[in-house]
């Protein structure tokens, strides 16, 4: 896979002020703001600071936090896996592999008979591809 390298001074300029603070300041969008909490479309989600596919709709599923919310990512090897403990929590945070950018977190409460992961991703992180069916 190529990485993407880029300044910081480079994504201030290629990203939204709202996509900054998320990709790259590890921020989080509140809840049920997200233009995909709800989106029920075919199609694939892809990073919203490179482009690399993440997450098909197939894996998407209604958690009710208020974020979209996928089981697994279409390739494993797209995405990094942190442990994070700021703000005095355990959690895991999931990192696009390409470019280095803050995604989400995941959590083990999905839905067991998938396997019970829940990765929860701002949707500002993301754009959404839809199939043409
Ligand atoms: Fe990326």
């Amino acid at each position: 896979m190529d990485t993407i390298i880029k300044s910081e001074d480079e994504w201030r300029k290629d990203l939204t002020p709202e996509q900054y603070a998320i990709l790259r300041e590890k921020g989080t969008e509140l809840p049920f703001t997200g233009k995909y909490v709800d989106n029920h479309d075919e199609g694939f989600y892809t990073c919203a600071a490179c482009g690399q596919q993440l997450f098909s709709s197939e894996a998407k599923f209604d958690s009710g936090t208020g974020w979209p919310s996928f089981t697994d990512p279409m390739n494993l090897e797209h995405v990094e896996l942190l442990a994070d403990n700021s703000h005095g929590m355990r959690r895991t945070e999931v990192i696009c592999k390409r470019c280095g950018s803050h995604l989400g977190h995941l959590f083990n409460d999905g839905p067991i008979d998938k396997g019970g992961n829940r990765y929860c991703i701002n949707s500002c992180a993301l754009n959404f591809e839809k199939s043409d069916t």
